[in-house]
């Protein structure tokens, strides 16, 4: 088994009933167990004039090979009407896998660590509800000097739903 962290994400058609939908499919994903979820955090969309999204993270511990788990998380992200229009659009529900063990995975299809974790708050502070500060990834940076060269700017801790 190795350990994964997910990041969610959503803008619309009720974000935080997507997430809540998206942890329940993730929790009958084959294989693997739902260690974690952290707390639920709004967050100004990257690009101006979209809704603000809510995004949260998963830690799972998977026998997946890392695109198997791939292939089920954007089922997942389809199943919940995810539509690829624009680069960065607004969407239903966006997954993807920051970490994956200590690996680092270098594919056409899958990049791992997750190329832009380490400059989005609404990535880091809610891993770190999840990893301590001395989780390495594969680079030996640890979560700790990734948040202490992010500020926790635009983003807040909701209460869910
Ligand atoms: P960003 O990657 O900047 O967060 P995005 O999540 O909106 O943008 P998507 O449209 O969800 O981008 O995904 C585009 C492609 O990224 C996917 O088809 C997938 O093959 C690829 N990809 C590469 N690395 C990863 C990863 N670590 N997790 C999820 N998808 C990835
Ligand atoms: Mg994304
Ligand atoms: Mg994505």
């Amino acid at each position: 088994m190795e350990r994964i962290y997910i990041g969610m994400g959503s803008n619309l058609a009720a974000p935080q009933q997507q997430l809540h939908n998206a942890i329940e499919a993730l929790a009958q994903l084959p294989d693997t167990t739902l260690v974690g979820v952290s707390a639920f955090y709004q967050s100004d969309s990257l690009l101006p004039g979209q809704p603000r999204y809510t995004n949260a993270v998963a830690a799972l511990d998977s026998n997946l090979a890392p695109l198997a788990l791939l292939d089920a998380l954007q089922a997942i992200e389809n199943d919940q009407g995810r539509e690829r229009l624009v680069r960065w659009g607004p969407r239903t529900l966006d997954l993807d896998i920051l970490l994956f063990g200590d690996r680092l995975i270098d594919e056409p299809r899958l990049k791992v660590p997750h190329y832009q974790m380490h400059l989005r708050a609404f990535v880091l502070y809610p891993l770190a509800e999840l990893a301590p500060a001395t989780l390495q990834l594969p680079d030996k940076q640890t979560l700790g000097d990734l948040l202490s060269a992010c500020p926790f700017v635009g983003l807040e801790r909701v209460t869910q739903a």
